[in-house]
């Protein structure tokens, strides 16, 4: 049976736009269709502008060590709106090359919602109807409120980059990823920032030394850090737009000009008719797969955050190369989720890849390798910035298992160390390595005895 096109794409974002392209040049016929902007969540509300906001705090500390340098000069004042002028500009021009991109390899693009009629059938809220080969749906996600009265007057991440003006005092509600990263932006630019964690120390999950003193650090900046605690109950003061006061769950009551929310994402599944076709969902809405990110229905595929496998975009994108392989270069491919190096843009930032030193210790016997130390610009600046390099090591084949780093810029180091670790090289292959000197990361490669065995 001939389809209207070979392959509709359900999503614009960094995996649906990178499948799209690498199908149509295959010499697939491809069209998408994206409900919001083109860029998905990393370009328009999530990393890209994310990153830009880290650059733009970060010129406060940056002051302050040149003043130690000799430099005379105050940092003077951030100026959001022209900020968020020149943020939405570059913004607009991403959108575009991602547009450019898909008209420049013949995919259809529509601006419109799509909802799955049957196994090969889209239907647009155009009208349109739309015949297809495959469907790949690649809707990403969404940030998502606790279910409490009056969480609708909190933010989240979405709205911190369309802010009229920045809060005096915001109150952020989270300890993951995203929640530690917009503490450390909005101290940065001068905001007084609150940060509640409900558990016993932010980033769960993360080697517990490198989050312990990313932990301390963000105290030392100036970060009010409250572990331990939640928003019991929430009301608007007067105007739902306007200062926030809370109870929290030890009683005690404050006044926020902001609350934001950063209390993890949901994925992006529901109003595509993804059940009714007989795809399924998991118990966290997420759409189940199997390895080449193949749903329960043979013609329909899924990638990045609406299959909630790994949320970052590089493992979107990679999921959405290997869907091409598989589907129109008859090359079936799963995407490999082992050993998948990021980094949590804090400041200092946290670098990780595979396992920390919590979790290795669980499969097998390890070595830890570790320093923690002031680095030579920050010591030279007296400011109090620590530093941590770590790896966890396997007794038996010496392997890397994990590595830990943080510092500023880990975000840069732990790439070309995730290299090493996925290479599977084992600590005595790292010490080959000739020190580079002076640098802090050429302790990944001078630590030459244990500090422990577990
Ligand atoms: P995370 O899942 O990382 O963190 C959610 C946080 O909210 C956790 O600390 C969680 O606590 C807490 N939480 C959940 N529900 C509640 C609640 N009802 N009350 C109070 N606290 C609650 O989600 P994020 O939103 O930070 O990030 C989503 C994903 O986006 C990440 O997993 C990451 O993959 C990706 N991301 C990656 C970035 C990067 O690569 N630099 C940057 C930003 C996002 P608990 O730990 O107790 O569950």
């Amino acid at each position: 049976m001939a389809y209207d096109v070979d392959l509709f794409v359900i999503g614009g974002g960094s995996g649906g736009v990178r499948a799209a392209r690498t199908s149509a040049q295959t010499g697939a016929k491809v069209a998408l269709a994206e409900s919001s902007r083109l860029g998905g969540t990393c370009v328009i509300r999530g990393c890209v502008p994310k990153k830009l906001m880290v650059f733009a705090s970060e010129f406060t500390e940056q002051v302050a060590i040149a003043r130690e340098y000799g430099w005379t000069g105050q940092t003077g004042t951030f100026e959001w709106s022209d900020f968020r002028t020149k943020l939405h500009a570059e913004l607009d021009r991403l959108e575009s090359v991602y547009g450019k991109i898909l008209s420049s390899n013949d995919v259809k693009t529509y601006a419109a919602h799509a909802h799955i009629e049957d196994p090969h059938t889209v239907k647009l809220s155009t009208g349109e109807t739309i015949t297809a080969g495959h469907i790949l749906v690649a809707t990403g996600g969404h940030p998502v409120r606790p279910d409490m009265p009056n969480a609708d007057c909190a933010m989240v991440s979405d709205d911190i980059f369309n802010m009229d003006a920045l809060p005096g005092s915001i109150l952020i509600v989270g300890g993951g990823y995203i929640a530690s990263e917009f503490a450390c932006i909005l101290n940065g630019l001068g905001v007084d920032v609150t940060q509640f964690y409900r558990g016993d120390q932010i980033l769960r999950g993360f080697d517990d030394e490198a989050r312990g003193i990313v932990a301390d650090m963000m105290i030392e900046q100036g970060i009010t850090l409250e572990l331990g605690v939640n928003i019991a109950e929430m009301a608007p003061v007067e105007a739902p737009d306007g200062p926030i006061r809370i109870k929290d769950t030890n009683g005690k009551e404050r006044t926020f000009d902001k609350v934001m929310f950063a209390t993890g994402r949901a994925p992006n599944s529901h109003h595509l008719g993804l059940q009714d076709v007989g795809v399924k969902l998991n118990d966290r809405g997420a759409v189940e797969v199997d390895a080449h990110s193949q749903t329960a229905v043979p013609s329909i595929y899924a990638i990045g955050d609406v299959t909630d496998r790994i949320q970052l975009t590089p493992v979107a994108i990679r999921e959405g190369m290997a869907f091409t392989e598989t589907v129109f270069k008859n090359n079936p491919t799963a995407p490999d989720h082992d050993l998948v190096p990021s980094a949590v843009f804090t400041q200092p930032e946290l670098g990780t890849v595979g396992l920390s030193e919590e979790m290795a210790r669980r499969v097998e016997a390890i070595e830890v390798y570790a320093t923690s130390f002031r680095p030579m610009r920050s010591a030279f600046a007296e400011r109090p910035n620590k530093v941590l390099m770590k790896l966890v090591v396997s007794q038996e084949t010496r392997k890397v298992l994990g590595c830990h780093i943080v510092a500023d810029g880990a975000g840069e180091l732990i790439q070309m160390a995730g290299i090493a670790v996925k290479a599977g090289l084992t600590k005595e292959q790292f010490d080959q390595t000739v020190a580079v000197h002076p640098t802090i990361s050429e302790e990944l490669v001078t630590m030459h005895a244990p500090v422990r065995t577990a």
